[in-house]
């Protein structure tokens, strides 16, 4: 099969399945494997519908951040290809768990949910059930899974979730070979894949977007910081970019198919671009990955005005960006931007310079606040929110008090802010001073208050104006209503219908509402 002979016209990457020939052995390169395997699932599924008389169905349920919600677009792009139909329940002929292993519970919530599968499995033994995500990259899960969760078809992690057509096919044949031998499908062995790291990023696969208008766009992988009560590192491996022309790519067609919002997504975006020599000149012979053209590094500030020349992307948004790696280009490049949003997530984790130096996050207080400084003057309107940890071991009072400081002189627009929870694996677990429930809770609810009060006060800044907004759906509580969102992130609802959605409207901010907006669409 040549790759290049079987794309479609309209996307120029993707391949047909009907010209590919399942009888020849496949091939080596990606992404034609994967979509060899695609059209060889593709065959079996279509046995099994005229066997039951329907259509398949598939559920891919997601735990935890963004990146997961990426994933599963993916994910849920290559079940579609394979001719399976998407659905929200669990009852279905395929389920797959996408998961997420940033706090410790959410490990239990899965087995949870595990132990409802295997009854519907009783009902349906050809039911395929497949686990994979960050908590799939920690050895005891697997070895549990293995030991007690025998009914689970296949386990697969972060770093080759680009094979999961050839691993459901190993699955699907694996059932087939089980009938064959008038044996249950619901007894064959489990296919397990993992990896402990990879350097390989394969392009061109198809995903099934959440939205018609806006869309997370994957510009790197991994994380090289370590910040000591973190995973991520750990289950996503180290820190690499995608090629600028493969993002490039990438985000034409999504303007061409009619995105108007991109959110470029890595976990720390500020670090664009620093492995890319390294990635690009190490591996030529990966085909499809990283190859040659890219003799440069090219800086996350240069890939955003790259991204802003692209016509009919008219929002861009972006996250995680790492203080420590935050640069003067970058502000030069979203000052004088016509795209960028007015919006920045900063996380601070924690205001104590102390307690920064424990968490490994590599900046300290002071640095932190002339960072804000500098973004709050030369880009003026630019809303600031952030992530802040309670309870990191070993806080003291001053150390919060330090907090509270951050807050009130940064004056964040919002705040995510969590309890610290010790997560088995990181080097903050094993820290000996962990601070008592009673006395984090108390700081937690002094630090919301603040925040809450701010947040309401900065939110209030644009009252009486007329914004752009994006449409995003029509309003949970209300169908007379629509709902939408202003460059700086706020939410605003106005009367409006359907049609408006995935549009960019005027909207008279009439009434703030905390942390909301009520608007009408200006004529
Ligand atoms: S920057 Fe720190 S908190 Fe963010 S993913 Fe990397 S290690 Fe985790």
């Amino acid at each position: 099969m040549e790759n290049m002979e079987l794309m479609k016209p309209d996307t120029k990457s993707r391949i047909l399945l009907d010209e590919i020939d399942t009888s020849a052995i496949p091939p080596m390169e990606e992404p034609q494997r994967q979509y060899y395997y695609m059209a060889k699932c593709r065959e079996i599924i279509k046995e099994r519908e005229l066997e039951y008389g329907r259509h398949l169905n598939a559920n891919v349920t997601t735990f935890g951040c963004q990146m997961n919600a990426k994933d599963s677009e993916k994910l849920r792009g290559i079940l579609e290809e394979i001719g399976y139909q998407q659905t929200e329940s669990e009852e279905a002929d395929l389920v797959l768990y996408n998961t997420c292993t940033v706090r410790e519970n959410a490990n239990l919530k899965v087995y949870g949910h595990l132990g409802l599968l295997s009854n519907l499995k009783k009902k349906n033994p050809n039911m395929i059930i497949g686990l994979c995500g960050c908590m799939m990259q920690e050895p005891d899960v697997v070895e549990k899974l293995r030991k007690s969760y025998r009914f689970v078809n296949l386990v697969f992690g972060t770093h080759n979730i680009y094979k999961f057509a050839e691993l459901l096919y190993e699955v699907l044949e694996r059932q087939q070979r089980a009938e064959q031998m008038q044996q249950s499908p619901a007894k064959t062995d489990m296919v397990i894949d993992i990896w402990k790291d990879t350097d390989q990023i394969v392009e061109d696969l198809p995903a099934d977007r959440t939205y018609s208008f806006k869309c997370g766009v994957n510009i790197m992988y991994g994380c090289n910081n370590f910040c000591t009560y973190c995973i991520v590192p750990y289950v996503r491996g180290r820190e690499r970019s995608r090629r600028p022309e493969d993002i490039l790519c990438e985000v034409e067609r999504l303007a061409r198919d009619g995105v108007k919002e991109v959110m470029l997504l890595g976990q720390n975006v500020n670090s664009y671009g620093k492995t890319l020599r390294k990635q690009f000149s190490s591996d030529d012979s990966a085909q499809n990955t990283a190859s040659a053209g890219t003799e440069e590094p090219v800086s996350f500030a240069e890939l955003l005005q790259m991204v802003e020349r692209v016509p009919g992307i008219e929002r861009i948004r972006f996250m995680t960006s790492h203080p420590k790696d935050l640069s003067d280009e970058l502000i030069d490049v979203m000052k004088h931007s016509k795209k960028i949003c007015n919006h920045l997530h900063l996380p601070l984790q924690s205001g104590s310079s102390r307690i920064l130096k424990k968490m490994n996050r590599r900046y300290t207080k002071e640095q932190y606040l002339e960072l804000a400084a500098k973004l709050r003057r030369e880009i003026p309107d630019l809303s600031i929110t952030t992530d802040i940890i309670v309870g990191f071991p070993g806080e003291t009072e001053e150390d919060f008090q330090e907090t509270l400081d951050v807050v009130r002189q940064v004056r964040y627009d919002s705040a995510f802010t969590f309890i610290y929870s010790k997560r088995t694996g990181t080097p903050a677990a094993a820290m000996e001073d962990q601070v008592p429930e009673d006395v984090v809770k108390d700081r937690f609810n002094r630090l919301l208050a603040l925040v809450q009060t701010i947040s309401q006060e900065m939110a209030m800044k644009v009252e009486g104006q007329t914004l752009p907004v994006l449409v995003e759906s029509i309003n949970d509580h209300d169908d007379t209503l629509v709902t939408g969102r202003l460059s700086n992130n706020l939410l605003v609802h106005f009367p409006g219908a359907q049609e408006l959605i995935g549009q960019i409207v005027n909207v008279h901010l009439t009434e703030c509402k905390g942390f909301y907006y009520m608007g009408e669409m200006a004529s």
